[in-house]
């Protein structure tokens, strides 16, 4: 099957997918095995690009050094490390060039690590210079443009020079090294090449030093850059090296960090702005990825948070570009939508699901009056459950969500199914949590890290300002549970405390029973007193009667500890055993409190049936309604969740 896709004026055949079988004899049992090996994606991707663009034969390797202009203008690599550690490579990829210019991006990021960003910014710009690399000028206030061109780069060896003294280069490759992950070393022949006819380079160093913008010696600032552009990198290195800077620089492969975040980013922007020299602009706006290119044929690209592109092919357009490195950048770029422009955030992937508690309950089954006060009253509570990734835009829209609810007793915001909170949302949620302390509504916040204080949660180190302002739960169905008893004890008709006893009249199942039938009932129960942390019920046994909860609290348990709700005085548990006699226990039931049972056996029950057979088809019809009930809750819970 053949597909084609057309970028900037290229047209290129993209193939399908190759399979490779591999085929053999079991060594354990000898029967003969056929196994299908697919080439990943992107490897696939780069494999079809890298023979597609072979044969653009166009541009000359650079030969103002020498040495450079001997190479084998076919040599032609690609690699790809994604922020996971993981290399795609084709061609010519582990083929040793020198980094020239390339070296310019990471000495700078070591300059702002050694120095500081004042004292760099103070020697260097930022800012684009729309000449060529090797232009003998400086801006008006006498500092080169940027450091991306040779004055810049000059500028910036001569800061680590004066820095690190005569360890300034030992410093410069341990460091390039560690971006590579593997131990650089330096093309002497090259650098002689170089040094023998950088004049050019001379003449910069001279007119920076009489400019004042640094005061060593130029000959020697010159060996180290003309050294530093020496080292050899294939493009796999480049690759890895442009991923380190994806990964906020710590090296995805060893994952050692080899500079700050902050460095990283600083790094990327004069790579947007001024990497591949005068095409600095056409190259943002056709590929828009932060990169370096060097005379060598190499070019570095970075994705950030994604991968480091790495490419060599020696031949140079006129602005001294590698004519298929750019091309398999751009072809990447818009063949996978990668330009850092581009982005598909959008409001609609944090929209929250919301509810209020007269749609959804805790787990707790609750007595009849207080599920008559939360019919009335729950109303007044919001949950939003968030999920996903929340972006600037997806904070905004919860706290403006939050903020219009302002007339509620009580907001959850649940972050149990949020994977991460971008740092632009955690300084939404900061201004957020800042200011609800002055509102009447309360904020109750669920997420199991910010309970335990975890360090690297959701929220990093604004979980104190979190608990310190909003009550914090590790589960929603505790939040909600906890919200109830709030709204219980504030609109509740009688306060009910543990101590007192719960008619059995009132319990839902024997709702509608004559006086008579509750007569005979009571005189068939038997009273049962349970202390604290003791098991009512154990799981599996065979089920043997039903429990009236009079007082006290007990927790429905299965598997290891493992909370499905509670019971509080007005239900009650084992009903089951009602309509399947020979039935087991499917769960622990354990007291919360000390606890008062009335037991009602299965043998009393039939026989109570059997002299009136009206009481038990009015406690089966109780029993149906009652999980008529929990059924309307689960079906509200799922059309909540669904509805996103
Ligand atoms: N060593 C080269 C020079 O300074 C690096 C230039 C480049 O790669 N553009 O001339």
């Amino acid at each position: 099957m053949l597909s084609s896709y057309r970028c900037a004026g290229f047209c290129f055949v993209f193939r399908r997918q190759s399979i490779v079988l591999n085929a053999g004899f079991n060594s354990k049992d000898g029967n003969f095995f056929m196994k299908e090996n697919q080439t990943p994606a992107l490897k696939e991707f780069l494999n079809q690009t890298h023979q597609d663009i072979f044969d653009d034969k166009s541009g000359t390797p650079a030969d103002y050094i020498p040495e450079l202009a001997i190479v084998n203008p076919d040599q032609f690599g690609i690699a790809i490390t994604t922020s996971d550690g993981f290399t795609n490579e084709v061609g010519d990829a582990s083929i040793e060039f020198t980094i020239q210019s390339i070296s310019k991006a990471f000495v700078y990021s070591l300059a702002l690590e050694l120095l500081g960003t004042d004292k760099v910014l103070k020697t260097i710009g930022i800012e684009p210079s729309g000449e060529a690399f090797n232009s003998i000028r400086l801006k008006d206030d006498n500092r080169p443009f940027n450091p991306m061109v040779n004055s810049g780069a000059i500028a910036c060896t001569a800061l680590i020079c004066q820095n690190n003294g005569q360890e300034a280069f030992e410093k410069i490759l341990t460091v390039l090294s560690e971006f590579a992950g593997r131990e650089l070393n330096v093309d002497d022949k090259v650098f002689s090449s170089e040094n023998a006819t950088g004049d050019r380079n001379r003449a910069i160093g001279w007119l920076l030093r009489n400019a004042d913008n640094f005061d060593s010696d130029v000959e020697e600032v010159l060996e180290v850059y003309f050294k530093q552009c020496s080292i050899l990198v294939t493009a796999k290195d480049l690759s890895i090296m442009g991923a380190t800077l994806a990964n906020n620089g710590i090296n995805p492969v060893t994952k050692k960090r080899v500079i700050g975040k902050t460095t990283a980013v600083q790094t990327m922007s004069v790579m947007v702005s001024s990497g591949m020299y005068d095409y600095s602009g056409e190259w943002t706006y056709k590929v828009g990825l932060p990169a370096k290119s060097g005379v060598g044929g190499g070019i570095t690209a970075v994705l950030p948070s994604q991968f480091g592109l790495g490419v060599f092919s020696p031949p140079l357009d006129k602005l001294g570009n590698s004519v298929r490195g750019i091309k398999v950048c751009q072809l990447l770029s818009e063949y996978f939508h990668l330009h850092v422009l581009e982005t598909e955030d959008d409001v609609n992937q944090n929209i929250p699901i919301t509810y209020d508690l007269s749609e959804i309950r805790s787990s707790r089954m609750r007595g009849q009056s207080d599920n008559e006060t939360l019919e009335e009253f729950g109303s007044r509570v919001s949950v939003f459950e968030l999920s996903g990734v929340i972006n600037f835009i997806g904070s905004n829209f919860i706290t403006r969500s939050v903020a219009e609810e302002e007339f509620q007793d009580f907001i959850v915001l649940s972050f149990i199914r949020v994977n991460r909170i971008t740092r632009a949302s955690i300084e939404v949620f900061r201004l957020f949590f800042d200011q609800i302390l002055s509102k009447s509504q309360r904020v109750i916040v669920v997420d199991k890290e910010v309970v335990k204080d975890h360090p690297k949660g959701l929220f990093g180190e604004m979980v104190d300002l979190i608990k310190q302002n909003c009550q914090c739960f590790e589960n929603l169905d505790q939040a909600i549970e906890w919200i109830e008893s709030q709204l219980i004890a504030e609109y509740g008709e009688c306060q009910n405390n543990s101590e007192d006893f719960s008619p059995l009249a009132d319990q839902l199942l024997l709702k509608g029973l004559l006086n008579s039938d509750l007569e005979t009932l009571q005189k068939n129960v038997t009273s049962i007193e349970y202390e604290t942390g003791s098991k009512i019920i154990q799981m599996n046994e065979k089920a043997d009667g039903i429990y009236f909860l009079r007082s006290g609290k007990v927790s429905v348990m299965v598997g290891d500890g493992i909370y499905v709700s509670g019971l509080d005085a007005g239900t009650c548990f084992g009903e089951l055993a009602l309509i399947a006699p020979d039935a087991t226990r499917t769960a622990n039931i354990i007291a919360d409190t000390k606890v008062f049972c009335s037991f009602l056996s299965i043998k009393a029950f039939n026989e109570i049936s059997i002299v009136n057979p009206g009481f038990s088809e009015l406690l089966l019809r109780n029993l149906g309604l009652i999980l008529f009930e929990r059924l309307k809750q689960s079906n509200s819970k799922i059309i909540a969740l669904s509805a996103m």
